[in-house]
């Protein structure tokens, strides 16, 4: 079956999906995006991820293109056209095509493309067996509260990596603090049972995905503070972890060249995970 993309208003075949090469996105990264999962034919979090959406859009005053509502049944009409069950929604708005010069543009109007894929579920063993990642410094900006498409030193991040056999790399700040990873947020559970994650200033992306858990872990009475914590005490926590919408609560069992308590995936990681996706089938889904 060919994919479908959908481009300022039409839906078209992926293969021709394409924007002006004057786009702002291509020429200055003057964009922003949102990754939506689905899961069984449903949104996942999705009021979340567009209201996040709109703060990004705000911060960078860069023109909604639409109204929430027209948004959400064009996502609809997207995952429709490509049947997908179990899988991801990419949007993406940039500041719209316009001769290039840095000042914002007068008359330029907001380009938004979107694209769906089918993802595939971790299977229990990859989960049980969690994985690899690196630490390396945080080269960013100062604003990655925005969801920006200025990942270049993600980009980086994550291929440094890849080569080191790790699903993802943790960005460590000045003082030796872990800032996030490459394309998720970093948690770890201290050797007294308490979880920690940063705290969502305009260090971090603050993850809905990370939201969830926080509010699930309240829920369920667990202890729990966002406050920064090193790689040192990472390295010697009892668990660890990654979340986002497509890694959910994914088990970190080695940190740089140390295992993460006995190699496999912790109780308390494993007990979130199972509540993060009972939450992301009930009360988190939008059909
Ligand atoms: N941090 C960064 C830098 C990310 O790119 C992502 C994924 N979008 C996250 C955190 C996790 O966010 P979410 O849970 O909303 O997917």
């Amino acid at each position: 079956m060919s994919r479908i993309a959908y481009v300022n208003g039409r839906f078209v075949p992926h293969s021709h999906a394409e924007v002006h090469v004057e786009d702002r996105g291509y020429q200055f990264a003057d964009g922003v995006y949102e990754v939506v999962l689905v899961q069984n034919g449903v949104m996942v979090d999705e009021i979340p991820h567009l209201e996040r959406l709109d703060r990004s859009l705000d911060e960078l005053r860069i023109p909604h293109p639409m109204s929430r509502g027209a948004l959400r049944a064009q996502m609809r009409e997207l995952v429709r056209q490509n049947r997908i069950r179990n899988g991801l929604v990419y949007m993406q708005v940039t500041r719209g095509v316009a001769k290039r010069d840095h000042p914002f543009p007068k008359n330029a109007k907001p380009s938004i493309v979107m694209t769906a894929k089918r993802i595939a579920m971790a299977t229990p063993e990859a989960v049980e067996n969690g994985v690899k990642v690196i630490t390396i410094k945080d080269i960013r900006w100062e604003r990655c509260d925005i969801k920006s498409i200025a990942l270049l030193p993600n980009v980086l991040g994550k291929q440094q990596a890849r080569e080191n056999g790790a699903f993802e790399a943790w960005q460590v700040d000045e003082d030796g603090k872990v800032t996030e990873g490459t394309s998720s947020n970093a948690w770890i559970v201290t050797q007294d049972g308490e979880l920690v994650t940063r705290p969502a200033t305009n260090d971090i992306l603050n993850g809905i995905t990370r939201m969830s858990i926080l509010k699930l872990a309240d829920r369920q009475g667990l202890k729990f503070v966002e406050r920064p914590f090193s790689v040192e005490e990472a390295k010697s926590a009892r668990e660890a972890f990654v979340s986002s919408a497509t890694a959910f609560v994914t088990p970190v069992t080695q940190i740089d060249d140390t295992v993460i308590g006995n190699g496999k995936a912790g109780s308390l990681s494993r007990g979130l995970r199972d509540s993060y996706m009972d939450y992301a089938a009930g009360e988190g889904a939008t059909a």
